[in-house]
């Protein structure tokens, strides 16, 4: 056994090494630059942790997040080992006092924020210490291709990287994206070689996007069979939380529920009694969350869409840090879309940055209406290059037993919007294809085209849906603003022309317990179709697709 297994067995208690970690404590060790590129909760902190214990000196972590350095600081100090942070939630007196007990070396490990380095005081004792190891937490943040770009993060790079008595830089980031690895290879002069990227994905986490149920009704149901187990449930509005709040505690659940309008101590309370497992569920703002590190949640339910994939996937990987099986649940509804609009529309952004916000949104919107993988579509936001095309437990690819050609369909859609002159949006374009009375049509002179009510046997709904799949498959583009109008593109001049084909998927067939979908279809599904209408009185059309039931009735002629 190894002199690192060692250390993270005893001093930490883990059985063995999470992907990547080995390899970066080796780099480290041998004094190579690295570069640490791991999902959230991959376990970041251990790669430098253990490195810092090995080697003489003392380790300076530089981190933007000042909510998470006392943490950090308190699990190293719960494991015996002498650590503090510095920062500027700290009274002048008291960082005196730790910048004296560092200059006399008592820590081997010092957290602090990048502009500490802008105090004179601080980087002389930095000068004269003998350091083990300079650490850039969240190291993305140097970088201006990053998502959260901090100048004063980046300006303290040169002076630091001049300093003679650093033997070693480490730089760790859950973003996996090009531009920003090799800007902060360049920046702290990683070679290739010692950059160990675990990718971003976190094979633990399925997610899940839940559209046309009742919200409240679903999380009920999904409460009743989760009981024991711990989850947040993210609301859009703080009023929206105090609803949920007093639902399920009146149905006895044991819950609890945090946002900016509830007073400090109340709200750390609640905190409190979440992380400490004496109530299992949190409903919550985003304002609960940065800075809390509770391992064992199990599930993340987006009671609303937020308004980015970056703030999605933030909040919903909160679940499963333990590496354990854990489910992201959004539930969608088209109000979810009206409401960040009007957030978007309140701010006092300007107009370019209101654009850029609303692209991000369509992003958003796209991802609750594609019928591809969740995860690829989130990894290939990010610019990280999925390993497979589909991960095989989201809930689009556990969708996927049949599909649909639907081309014509999307030929008509797609005309409908050129002949509309490509100066509309979603909502006039469900309306003409359904044929509807509404009198801004009239206004418009739309019910005269030849489009009109060319699939008036769906519902507006069904219409509104289908356009949102065009544009969440890049068959169809939408420029961004509040009232975004449609506008074709070369992928709909394919469809069009017959030359792209197009599929949707439908509902999933509930047989994976029953035996083996494949062998024998029907056999399965007749089985399934009677233990369903014996125990639960479910009538079959609730369970199966048109196509199916067509399928199915060769063989029940009833
Ligand atoms: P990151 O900074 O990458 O988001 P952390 O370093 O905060 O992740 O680690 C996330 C969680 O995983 C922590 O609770 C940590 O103690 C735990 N952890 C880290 N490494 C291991 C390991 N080898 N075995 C088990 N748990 C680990
Ligand atoms: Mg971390
Ligand atoms: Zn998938």
């Amino acid at each position: 056994m190894g002199e690192e297994e060692k250390i993270l067995q005893t001093y930490f208690g883990y059985e063995s090494f999470r992907p990547g970690q080995k390899e970066a404590i080796a780099n480290i060790l041998q004094t190579n630059n690295t570069l640490a590129v791991m999902p959230t909760g991959g376990g970041k902190s251990l790669c430098y942790q253990i490195p810092g214990l090995s080697l003489d000196g003392t380790a300076i972590i530089i981190s933007p997040l000042i909510s998470l350095m006392k943490d950090q600081v308190d699990g190293l100090n719960a494991l015996g080992i002498p650590a503090t942070f510095i920062n500027s939630s700290l009274s002048a007196n008291e960082q005196q006092v730790r910048l004296k007990n560092m200059a006399a070396r008592r820590y081997k490990f010092v957290y602090v924020a990048p502009e500490r380095f802008e105090s004179g005081s601080f980087v002389n004792v930095v000068k004269n210490i003998p350091l083990s190891l300079v650490a850039f937490d969240e190291a993305h943040c140097i970088s201006q291709w990053g998502h959260d770009f901090r100048p004063s993060y980046r300006s303290i790079v040169p002076n630091l990287t001049r300093l003679t008595n650093i033997p070693v830089f480490v730089a760790l980031t859950a973003t996996a994206t090009e531009e920003v690895i090799t800007d902060i290879q360049s920046l702290l002069n990683i070679k290739n070689n010692h950059v160990i990227n675990t990718g971003f994905e976190r094979e633990n986490l399925s997610f899940h996007v839940v559209k046309g149920k009742d919200k409240a009704t679903y999380v009920r149901s999904f409460l009743q069979e989760h009981l024991n187990e711990s989850g947040i449930i993210y609301t859009a509005t703080r009023k929206q939380a105090d609803t949920l709040y007093e639902q399920l505690s009146r149905r006895g659940i044991a819950c609890e529920k945090y946002h900016a309008g509830m007073g400090e101590d109340e709200r750390k309370r609640a905190q409190a009694a979440f992380i400490q497992d004496e109530k299992t569920v949190m409903i919550a703002t985003n304002a609960f969350g940065m800075g809390i590190d509770k391992s064992n949640v199990r599930y993340v339910i987006h009671y609303a869409m937020p308004m980015t994939i970056e703030s999605y996937y933030q909040e919903a990987g909160r679940a499963g840090r333990d590496g354990e099986p854990s489910d992201c649940i959004l539930l969608f509804s088209p109000q979810d879309v009206q409401l960040q609009k009007f957030l978007i529309e309140q701010s006092l952004m300007d107009d370019e940055a209101k654009r850029a916000e609303y692209r991000k949104l369509q992003a958003m919107i796209n991802y609750c209406h594609t019928h591809g993988c969740l995860t690829a579509f989130i990894l290939e936001y990010f610019d990280d290059k999925p390993a497979e095309t589909t991960c095989g437990r989201c809930s689009n690819c556990l969708n996927r037993q049949e599909k649909t050609d639907i081309t014509e369909e999307a030929q008509m859609i797609l005309s409908c919007v050129k002949r509309m002159g490509e100066r509309f949006g979603v909502g006039m374009t469900a309306k003409v294809l359904k044929g509807s009375n509404d009198k801004k049509l009239h206004n418009f002179g739309l019910h005269k085209l030849t489009t009109y009510g060319i699939l008036s046997a769906y519902t507006e709904k069904e219409l509104t849906e289908r356009i949102h799949f065009l544009v969440a498959e890049k068959l169809l583009d939408t420029e961004e603003g509040r009232f975004p109008t449609l506008k074709l593109n070369k992928e709909s001049v394919e469809v069009l022309k017959g030359r792209r084909t197009v599929w949707i998927y439908t509902a999933p067939i509930p047989v994976t317990e029953e035996a083996d979908y494949h062998l024998d279809l029907f056999d399965n599904l007749r089985r399934l179709r009677k233990k369903l209408a014996d125990e639960k009185g479910v009538p079959p059309y609730v369970l199966f697709s048109d196509a199916t039931l067509k399928e199915l009735s060769r063989y029940f002629p009833d």
